[in-house]
């Protein structure tokens, strides 16, 4: 489910949140967040910004896994 909402943390869109209360989550960050704290598309160049490092980092730290323009796939427990 596309929200057009990215994770101020790593950048990726963000999906809806499971948890009472939270509006959204990162998968990636294992984060919840509110809506006044996520990016929107109108931030879409800030988003950028941070993705760029998200992408450097993790390279560079060797965990690399998933896209940046995608989601974080859930975790299958
Ligand atoms: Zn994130």
């Amino acid at each position: 489910m596309k929200t057009r909402r990215f994770c101020p943390h790593c950048g990726r869109p963000l999906l809806k949140s499971r948890i009472k209360g939270y509006a959204f989550q990162c998968y990636c960050c294992d984060a919840d967040f509110y809506k006044s704290e996520v990016y929107r598309k109108k931030h879409l160049e800030r988003v950028k910004n941070i993705r760029k490092t998200t992408l450097q980092w993790e390279i560079e730290a060797g965990c690399h896994r998933h896209g940046i323009h995608k989601p974080y796939p859930r975790l299958k427990m």
